[in-house]
């Protein structure tokens, strides 16, 4: 038995802010391979007499996987410093797990429109980003949840009780920081 009778859930929710940070990892992973593989797409295909990368509306959808990415990236980088000096890091997390998600499914939408028929067909791997871009929206808190979750902080609604097992500071991770 882990705990006392009766905590399971306490400890559950403790757990949860690792969960939520590994899917919002992913997803930063997720949308980087999109932008990846739909920037080689976009030097391959010609349309009209050109690379598809030439057209605005292309390249809007380029852009916006650049900055899903980036943003995604520091909040998850935040959330990690905070993990990493032992800090509470619930409402952090949320919002990096929320965030990075939504970019991932526009990513992957965006990715298999810019690959067209291909994007569709199992040809290329942007079908599959698209599905599992899905999932992560739905699981470890969805999309709704972690949006009352946002609004609740803001409004003073919602504080953070104690965990039952509160997370230490990395091991070494002082030393590793002084050394930059
Ligand atoms: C691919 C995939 C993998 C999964 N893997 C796991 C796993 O490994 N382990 C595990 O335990 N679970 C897993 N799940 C389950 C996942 O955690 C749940 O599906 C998720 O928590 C949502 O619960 P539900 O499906 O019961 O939806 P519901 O709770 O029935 O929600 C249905 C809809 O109502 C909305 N909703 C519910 N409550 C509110 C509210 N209070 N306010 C506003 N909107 C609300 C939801 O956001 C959603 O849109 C997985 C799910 C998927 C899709």
């Amino acid at each position: 038995m882990i705990g006392e009778p009766g905590e399971g859930f306490k400890i559950a929710m403790s757990a949860i802010d690792q969960g939520r940070f590994t899917v919002a990892a992913g997803a930063c992973g997720l949308i980087r391979a999109c932008l990846e593989a739909s920037v080689k797409y976009c030097h391959e295909r010609q349309a009209f007499g050109q690379e598809i990368g030439r057209f605005q509306l292309v390249q809007q959808m380029i852009a916006k996987m650049v900055r899903g990415y980036e943003t995604s990236r520091l909040l998850v980088f935040r959330a990690a410093e905070l993990k990493n000096r032992g800090i509470r890091n619930t409402r952090e997390t949320s919002l990096a797990k929320w965030h990075a998600c939504d970019c991932a499914f526009e990513a992957a939408n965006d990715a298999v429109q810019i690959h067209g028929a291909y994007g569709y067909s199992n040809e290329y791997p942007v079908e599959r980003y698209l599905r599992n871009a899905r999932g992560a929206v739905i699981y470890e808190g969805t999309r709704e949840i972690h949006t009352i979750l946002q609004a609740e902080y803001a409004l003073g609604y919602r504080v953070d009780k104690p965990l039952r097992c509160p997370q230490p500071p990395a091991q070494g991770y002082e030393a590793v920081a002084a050394r930059g």
